[in-house]
């Protein structure tokens, strides 16, 4: 089976210094590619360095919208100074947020910004990875107004409405899942699925960050603290022993513990996951979600390529 990790931060500061085993120990598990979204200017060089090393990793840069207030005057100019010399790169994460973070961003500016990557999106012919909390409405008129998007738009862990999804696919937009998916309800969560044409469905693990909701003894772990080792495996592979509630691995997911990241590997949660709404084999959506990425990631200059 073959994944392909459509969003993640492997460059985050919380689990930079795990990043290679992490790299590995999810290449083992089936995941060839991971697309590595800088969220600003501060570690879009992190981002590089790390294309520059894997050939598994594609490196994205972007300004996502928590981090517009730090920007540099020259932030812009920078960002295309990183496209020039990194052919390879797409764009990201980008986007709008009036989530209970993104409350505190000037929505002006944060369109402003969002406006600007997007843009330049289209102009290098490369698709984007776009973050929208609370902001489809303002999300959808960008998208026509700029749009449309022939070389793809990543709606990535996408929470929108069924109903938006139509006007996303006419844009050109695909689709990704995480594991914010799951505290979805059911109904609402498959309505949303069922809308979304398969070959426009991707798969993300968004690591660090979301974490599935789910028994810890079915997930991969990373812990945070730097002091601990590596990495905790409830699959059997490392044994959890620094983790105080280790003996208690069938609690629910409600209680999992804060001190917990996501670890990339945990695709195959959300694989598993969304077929069993969709009600597809794990197999026939790890082969669709895969093709559409590399449909998807594949523009000039890309690491991967059709066919
Ligand atoms: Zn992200």
């Amino acid at each position: 089976m073959k994944l392909f990790d459509a969003h993640c931060h492997l460059q985050d500061p919380r689990i930079l210094n795990k990043a290679p085993k992490l790299i590995s120990t999810a290449l083992d598990s089936g995941l060839l590619n991971f697309a590595v979204n800088g969220v600003s200017e501060k570690d879009w060089h992190l981002v590089k360095e790390m294309g520059d090393n894997y050939p598994s990793v594609i490196p994205c840069f972007g300004v996502h919208p928590w981090y517009v207030p730090q920007r540099s005057p020259n932030w812009f100019t920078t960002l295309k100074e990183f496209f020039e010399t990194t052919p390879s790169a797409a764009v990201g994460e980008i986007g709008l947020d009036k989530g209970s973070k993104g409350r505190e961003i000037d929505f002006n500016d944060q369109i402003e910004v969002f406006r600007q990557q997007l843009e330049l999106a289209k102009e290098l012919k490369k698709p984007a990875s776009v973050h929208c909390v609370r902001a489809f409405g303002d999300l959808l008129h960008i998208v026509k107004d700029i749009g449309p998007f022939p070389d793809g738009l990543l709606l990535h862990s996408y929470l929108g409405s069924a109903e938006m999804v139509p006007e996303f696919v006419k844009s050109g937009a695909y689709f990704s899942l995480s594991g914010y998916i799951m505290p979805m309800k059911v109904q609402k969560a498959n309505k949303m699925l069922k809308t979304i044409p398969l070959e426009r469905i991707l798969l993300e693990s968004d690591a660090p960050d979301a974490l599935p909701h789910l028994e810890l003894s079915s997930l991969f772990l990373v812990d945070k603290d730097p002091s601990l080792p590596q990495e905790i495996f409830a699959h059997g592979r490392t044994t959890a022993s620094n983790v105080s509630t280790s003996s208690d691995t069938s609690r629910d997911a409600s209680s999992l513990p804060k001190d917990m990241l996501n670890h990339p590997a945990n695709i195959h949660n959300v694989l598993d996951y969304v077929a069993n709404l969709l009600e597809i084999s794990k197999e026939e959506l790890a082969e669709i979600s895969y093709k559409n990425s590399i449909r998807l990631f594949s523009y000039q200059g890309s690491k991967v390529a059709l066919g």
